[in-house]
């Protein structure tokens, strides 16, 4: 059996970690049953980042008008944005095989425990003193045979004419956008009458009003059966008794765990409800020298949590810096149309903790910029503790709206308390400014309800 300094099972954000610790001189083994670089880089961050640039120009062209300006599209080169969208994808396993060094060995295989401490990997069995876990998340299975998921849609294969996408969360609402932007004919199915459902109520409100606009979204059904037909287009019967004729479909209806595929009964490390791998504040498992990063937790399943506890675990592992990580505040954002980003708790999440909190909400147009741009609906929601002035929660909705919010989360990190916000100088007039009217109105609000709790 082989004996390394660290093995790494998965290589996706788990890649930078085999990397460095190669780069200190140690012996790394990483296996990946799938491409080098894992879900972000091949199938879910860049890739739909890449095609929300198109919707994006796409969207802004189809609404010169605004601008006064009469403009049509005379054509969308849909072969050229997947090629190009495909050029990127298959360059990431040559830039992950670059960043390692003659330390590093590559497995490529499926990974599984034998035991605590000892992992299969096709014929070979190879053991270490630190294992790292970063198998990430897979998507929830697909009910129709043939169908995609935003596993198998990358890369991009054919060109369909119309696609019916099942899903309310973040994916589902970014590719639809693009696909919709582009012309395909595009159908969302919903099971309830909401999208987003994890942000703020608000927001949600404002993203349904905007998005549905552009977006044909059936709320409140879903699909009874859906078969695929001879004409290779797929037959669908929805609960309510409608039928849809489509010939793509795609499901993105929430991401599960790859445990299941590790073994792990014969181990003592310990799955939680949802079938992710249980650990502690240093992300040891239930065995010691066993950690677990990333999607693998289930915790944060976002790829800047990944990064960011990747080169944390690599300091509690080589630089003897052995403090807990938990995260304060985890911002997020929707690249959809209307772009969204939120941070720390949704009103309705302050309610149920019984918290005391004010709630600030300022449209953005004040701003000269939001009016150059002509941006009606965008708004900066603030969730308060009136006693502190601490931000508990941020959401923002409209352009740029991830770029904007990082403002907040520069306070937030560095000394919570909104007054930050309203005192510094901001440049006029950049976009950024429409966090002072909605600073100025969160002390205004936070003022009167310390006035009216004297009373
Ligand atoms: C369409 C889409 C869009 C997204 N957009 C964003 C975004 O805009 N912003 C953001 O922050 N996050 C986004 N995410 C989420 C982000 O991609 C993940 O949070 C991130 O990739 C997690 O990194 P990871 O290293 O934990 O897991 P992964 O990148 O999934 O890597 C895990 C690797 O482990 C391998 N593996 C699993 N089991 C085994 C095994 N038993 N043996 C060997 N190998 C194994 C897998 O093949 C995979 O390569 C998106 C996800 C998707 C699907």
């Amino acid at each position: 059996m082989k004996t390394f300094d660290l093995i790494i099972i998965g290589a996706g954000r788990g890649s930078y970690l085999a990397a460095k610790a190669a780069n200190l001189g140690k012996k790394v083994a990483i296996i990946e049953k799938s491409k080098l670089g894992g879900t972000c880089p091949n199938r879910g961050c860049v890739p739909s980042k890449l095609l929300i640039g198109y919707a994006n120009k796409i969207r802004e062209i189809k609404s010169s008008k605004k601008h006064y300006i009469k403009s049509f599209i005379d054509d969308i080169d849909i072969e050229k944005i997947f090629a190009d969208t495909n050029d990127y994808i298959n360059s990431v396993e040559d830039f992950y095989e670059k960043i390692f060094n003659e330390n590093v060995t590559v497995y490529r295989g499926e990974a599984s425990f034998v035991e605590n401490k000892v992992i299969k990997i096709n014929k070979d069995k190879i053991t270490a003193e630190n294992i790292v876990i970063s198998t990430g998340s897979r998507p929830a299975e697909p009910l129709t045979e043939g169908s995609w998921t935003s596993d198998n849609i990358f890369p991009l294969k054919q060109i369909p004419k119309s696609i019916t996408i099942v899903g309310a969360g973040f994916i589902a609402c970014e590719l639809a956008n693009f696909f919709d932007s582009i012309e395909v004919k595009t159908i969302q199915l919903v099971r309830g009458d909401t999208l987003l459902e994890n942000e703020d109520k608000d927001i949600q409100e404002i993203f349904k009003e905007q998005y549905t606009k552009n977006v044909d979204v059936r709320f409140n059904t879903s699909i009874k059966e859906a078969t695929k037909q001879t004409n290779n287009h797929f037959k669908i019967e929805l609960e309510d008794g409608n039928f849809i004729q489509t010939e793509a479909l795609l499901y993105a209806i929430g991401r599960v765990s790859n445990a299941d595929t590790l073994n792990l009964e014969n181990t003592d490390i310990k799955l939680n409800e949802k079938g992710f791998i249980k650990r502690d504040e240093f992300f040891q498992t239930d065995v010691k020298g066993v950690y677990v990063v990333g999607d693998a937790s289930g915790e944060n399943m976002l790829q800047h949590a990944a990064a960011y506890e990747v080169n944390h675990l690599s300091k509690i592992l080589f630089e003897d810096k052995i403090k807990p990580l938990k995260f304060k505040y985890m911002p997020h954002a929707v690249f959809s149309d209307p772009e969204v980003a939120s941070v720390g708790l949704t009103e309705q999440k302050a309610k149920n903790l019984n918290l005391n909190y004010v709630v600030s909400t300022t449209n953005w147009k004040a701003s000269a910029k939001a009016k150059a741009l002509k941006i009606e609906y965008p708004q900066t929601k603030f969730i308060l503790n009136p006693y502190t002035y601490e931000i508990l929660g941020c959401h923002l909705i409209g352009f740029e709206s991830a770029t904007i919010i990082h403002q907040v989360l520069a306070v937030m990190h560095i000394d919570n308390d909104i007054r930050h916000l309203k005192n510094m100088l901001y440049i006029h007039p950049a976009l950024s400014e429409v966090l002072l009217p909605a600073a100025v109105n969160a002390i205004k609000v936070i003022k009167e309800y310390k006035k009216s709790q004297e009373t």
